[in-house]
């Protein structure tokens, strides 16, 4: 059954539609679907995915989308910094993106965790936590990474509210507030620079100040950004707004807002698992065409590139997709 057989079917049973239902209802329909071979599967629904599953959908290609529905930035009130939605929630972007999608009929959804992928005589078998098994030529990882929260109380209810990672996303809302910094060596003192120019009121907070050259240091002082050594016991906040840092000798000092640069690892061990290459950083290896190091794997959005933003995920995500698409049609044409 198609979408639009189920919204005409909701429709005649009279009950108001609202732009959520039918795709509820799509959704849960999807889930007991009894189709399981597919062109592409893409695990990972969220910006990066989506955008892939509405080139392929426009390619009329057969696509299934598998998402556990925990994007990255959930807890951030706002998402900024991507044409025609700056300041909207990170929610209303995916929802908006999700209805676009769902009008292609060949693509369906299926909501739940990928546990496990292998490859088979059809090219990739795709395994969920409920034990559904599905097949597909093409295989497209969208799975995003998971940020590792540091053992600091308070830390990660900051997070994304007033304890942010990107200057780009958040800094022109926090502009001219007593700022934190809390990273070492290159990356606190990359992260100052692009901070200076955003409030002169910054703080670094490092655990080793001899991470520093002389150069660095002579810099740092020439713009009275100030160092603490120190390791941090706690962010005091209230609902998310940082209030003060609490350092382990018991001393504190008052802040409004701080960056931060803390570790990731992949999502998903699935890219392991089917021999995928990780750059140093921890990144899923692509070209310049979004594919993995292993034949018919693409990846795209933040598993894959250090430019974390939605926009870049939309993007690494259209050229998934038709790369995708330009790959099966070489291969049927
Ligand atoms: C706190 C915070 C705030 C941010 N603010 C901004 C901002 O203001 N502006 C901006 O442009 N960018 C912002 N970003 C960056 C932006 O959120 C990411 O670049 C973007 O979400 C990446 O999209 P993605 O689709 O690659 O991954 P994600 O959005 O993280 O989504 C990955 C999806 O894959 C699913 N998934 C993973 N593994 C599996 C599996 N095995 N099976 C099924 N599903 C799976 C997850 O559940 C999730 O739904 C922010 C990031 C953070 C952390």
């Amino acid at each position: 059954m198609t979408r639009r057989e189920i919204i005409k079917l909701f429709e005649a049973s009279g009950l108001a539609l609202t732009p959520s239902r039918p795709l509820t209802l799509f959704t849960q329909y999807n889930n007991k679907m009894d189709k399981k071979e597919f062109e592409v599967i893409i695990i990972g629904g969220s910006y990066a995915g989506l955008s892939t599953a509405m080139t392929l959908g426009r390619s009329l290609r057969e696509t299934l989308v598998i998402d556990a529905g925990k994007p990255c930035n959930q807890q951030t009130p706002h998402s900024h910094n991507f044409l025609t939605q700056d300041g909207s929630t990170p929610k209303e972007i995916s929802e908006i993106a999700k209805s676009q999608v769902t009008k292609y009929d060949s693509v369906r959804f299926y909501d739940g965790l990928a546990v496990s992928g292998k490859r088979s005589n059809k090219g990739f078998e795709i395994t969920t936590s409920k034990g559904d098994i599905f097949t597909a030529k093409k295989l497209i990882l969208a799975t995003g990474i998971k940020d590792l929260m540091p053992d600091i109380k308070g830390f990660s209810e900051c997070w994304g509210i007033s304890v942010v990672h990107c200057t780009y996303c958040h800094g022109y809302e926090i502009r001219n507030k007593k700022t934190a910094i809390i990273a070492n060596g290159e990356r606190a003192f990359h992260l100052s620079s692009l901070v200076n120019n955003l409030t002169k009121e910054i703080t670094i907070i490092t655990s080793d100040k001899k991470d520093f050259d002389e150069n660095q240091l002579a810099k740092l002082k020439q713009h009275n950004i100030q160092i603490i050594e120190k390791e941090i016991s706690e962010i005091k906040h209230q609902n998310g707004q940082l209030e003060k840092i609490v350092f382990k000798d018991g001393s504190t000092e008052i802040f409004e807002c701080a960056y931060a640069s803390i570790p990731f690892e992949q999502n998903s061990n699935i890219p392991k698992e089917l021999g995928c290459k990780l750059t140093e950083n921890g990144h899923i290896e692509v070209s310049f065409m979004q594919k993995t190091t292993e034949e018919d794997i693409f990846a795209c959005g933040d598993n894959s590139t250090m430019m974390r933003s939605v926009s870049m995920a939309v993007s690494s995500g259209t050229i998934t997709g038709a790369m995708v698409n330009h790959e099966l049609t070489q291969e049927n044409f």
